[in-house]
């Protein structure tokens, strides 16, 4: 009889424009279900930054309350269980923007660390320390953003932010056509408008 799920494993192994097919299939059947337990979860913990109250649902965020993100990464699976245990999450999620998100995660910068001061340098070269479009302004939620929208590209490249960086405070006039500066939210949002996503 003709196995199916047989006859898919290997075409899978062996047909690379398959895998190619399969993979994006698979992600966009995540990503719907992702938005699924989103909503369902958005709805019972509120469809505001619990912060500030910025309102665009599409970009908000699930925050663990006692900072265990790393331990418990939000993967489909997790949003799955906490919208299915919702009292649960209650008390172990609250909703932040992407601003409110990346202060609440990393309150205190070390400013004399070297990541700090390569981004400082770049922000100097830069001449900018607020955001272009709404000018938010506290530090530790500004990022500079690849005018062009490559930045995951250019991450994959360099493997890692501050090596990026690194490589464009040598090179400030580059640095100057490729990048301004974004808060989280604006970032978010923007990647959103251009259909920018990590593969
Ligand atoms: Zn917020
Ligand atoms: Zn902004």
């Amino acid at each position: 009889m003709f196995d199916r799920t047989k006859y898919l494993q290997e075409r899978y192994r062996n047909d690379s424009k398959f895998r190619e097919y399969f993979k994006k299939l698979v992600l966009k059947s995540e990503k719907k279900r992702r938005g699924i337990y989103r909503k369902k979860l958005q709805e019972h913990l509120g469809n505001i930054c619990s912060k500030c109250g910025f309102s665009n649902t599409e970009i908000l965020e699930f925050h663990h309350i006692n900072n265990n993100g790393k331990k418990d990464r939000l993967s489909v699976t997790r949003l799955k269980y906490y919208s299915e245990h919702l009292e649960e999450a209650k008390i172990s999620l609250i909703v932040l923007c992407p601003n409110c998100h990346s202060i609440e995660t990393n309150p205190f910068l070390d400013m004399d660390g070297i990541v700090q001061k390569t981004r400082q340098r770049l922000f100097g070269i830069l001449g900018r320390f607020i955001c272009e479009r709404c000018e938010f302004s506290d530090f530790r939620a500004l990022q500079f953003d690849h005018i062009k929208g490559h930045g995951f590209e250019e991450k994959k490249k360099f493997k890692g932010g501050t090596k990026m960086l690194k490589y464009y405070n040598a090179r400030p006039d580059l640095a100057k056509i490729h990048f301004t500066v974004l808060c989280s939210n604006c970032n978010r949002i923007k990647q959103r408008e251009n259909n920018e996503f990590r593969s």
